[in-house]
């Protein structure tokens, strides 16, 4: 029989004592509530950043937020700094973005200082979608079931070959057709671009980049 996340012991040490200040508070309840690990130790996150995350967190179906974490890589870590920086302290991107992670066989969501609450379910969502991909194997979601389902719901197409899924690490190594509605056409942007580029309404083959 499942417990759920709030009646778990937490797998990790009680927050030092640092007065009793807000930030730990905001940590404490991510962790309660949500089973959520905040990590404050050299990260920019200031009261307003924080709530944002709980803002987040408290819009995503109960379904969800207790699979955010995975048997496989643990609990889902929540950090936020400026060079794109893991916690073990690797730059996964050249510059600032956004981003999920489990390069490192932990489940880590890397945010820009001072996101807002939308930019931040849109990252949980790929924490989400991503829980049960090996480290490093984005690309690997496309090998399940839940991903096969919503792709054909929404109307996109693998057009690589199994063998081109296995080799890649991510999306961007895939070629994809979409069949679906217009207005789906324009989702098609990598994530760390943060400048909106459209592409071509003449091309019916997209690459997810
Ligand atoms: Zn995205």
């Amino acid at each position: 029989m499942a417990a759920s996340l709030a009646s778990l012991p937490s797998l990790l040490p009680a927050p030092a004592d640092r007065g009793g200040g807000k930030p730990v508070c905001q940590v404490q309840q991510a962790r309660d509530a949500y089973g959520v690990e905040i990590v404050t130790d050299g990260q920019n996150w200031d009261e307003t950043s924080l709530n944002v995350v709980l803002d987040a967190l408290s819009r995503l179906p109960p379904h969800v937020v207790k699979q955010l974490g995975s048997r496989i890589h643990g609990r889902l870590y929540v950090l936020s700094n400026p060079d794109s920086r893991s916690l073990s302290g690797a730059k996964v991107y050249s510059s600032g973005a956004n981003f999920y992670s489990n390069n490192d066989g932990r489940n880590e969501l890397v945010l820009y200082p001072n996101q807002g609450t939308l930019t931040v379910l849109h990252e949980l969502g790929h924490a989400y979608q991503l829980r049960l991909t090996p480290p490093g194997r984005y690309a690997w979601v496309f090998f399940q079931d839940e991903m096969r389902d919503f792709m054909q719901a929404t109307g996109w197409r693998l057009v690589s070959s199994d063998a081109d899924v296995a080799a890649a690490m991510d999306q961007t190594q895939l070629t994809f057709a979409y069949d679906g509605p217009a207005v789906w056409q324009f989702m098609s942007n990598n994530d760390r671009w943060r400048t909106m580029r459209t592409p071509s309404p003449s091309s019916s083959t997209t690459r997810l980049s």
